[in-house]
């Protein structure tokens, strides 16, 4: 009789994913059980095709995410119910999207990474995150803006308030020239939106944030 081909990770992938995530569930952060099946499993975020593995890629550790429960408990459960949720945190991928490339939201939505072949996390470029703020060099201040055009708009309106107000200014005296830079927000993906939040709070009048309008639909970037 032919032996059955095995079609998920090799003993020594699985290991590799669960060093990675120090036993823990990537997504929740929650201590898993023993259980392999019952209190944890390994989620294939590129889904395996009928019939099987279709690509190299399929049991590669950046495929793979630990997660609590089984296909019908745990946050293996939400995975598989919530899709849509599952594809804007780069827990699900959709056939012909490189597992490599795509940032992963982990433990309870604290940080993004990028998963590696080899089995460890690596660092998301800033760009990636679509996250962005405007930095004042001067005053030293960091301001969460909700996207990049909006950020590009204050940031312009800001230096060109600066350059006038410049021009008011006694020029014997040499006060440093504040000005704004849009930087990806260097922070926390979690403290981004609480810091907006706090903004959105403080800044009922929308001077440094525009409310906005529902001409300009935020697009996630994974999707372009
Ligand atoms: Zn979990």
């Amino acid at each position: 009789m032919a032996r059955r081909r095995a079609t998920g990770p090799d003993r020594a992938t699985v290991d590799l994913v669960l060093e990675r995530a120090q036993y823990s569930c990537e997504v929740c952060d929650g201590e898993l059980g023993h259980v392999r099946g019952l209190h944890w499993s390994l989620h294939h975020r590129v889904p395996r095709g009928m019939g099987g593995t279709t690509s190299p890629m399929a049991n590669s550790p950046a495929n793979l995410l630990l997660v609590c429960g089984s296909g019908t408990t745990g946050c293996h459960a939400v995975i598989e119910h919530n899709r849509s949720g599952a594809r804007a945190a780069g827990w699900l991928l959709s056939h012909g999207q490189d597992p490599l490339q795509v940032p992963v939201l982990l433990e309870r939505g604290l940080r993004w990474q990028l998963l590696t072949a080899e089995g460890s996390y690596a660092p998301v470029p800033p760009e990636d995150t679509g996250q962005w703020c405007v930095y004042i060099t001067g005053m030293d201040d960091l301001i969460p803006m909700p996207d990049r055009a909006m950020a590009e708009r204050r940031a312009t309106h800001f230096n060109q308030w600066s350059e006038e107000y410049q021009k008011q200014r006694d020029p014997s005296r040499d006060w440093p020239v504040p000005r704004a830079e849009v930087k990806p927000w260097p922070y926390a993906p979690a403290d981004h939106a609480e810091a907006l939040a706090e903004l959105r709070d403080d800044d009922p009048e929308g001077w440094l944030l525009e409310p906005a309008t529902p001409e300009t639909p935020r697009v996630d970037h994974r999707s372009l």
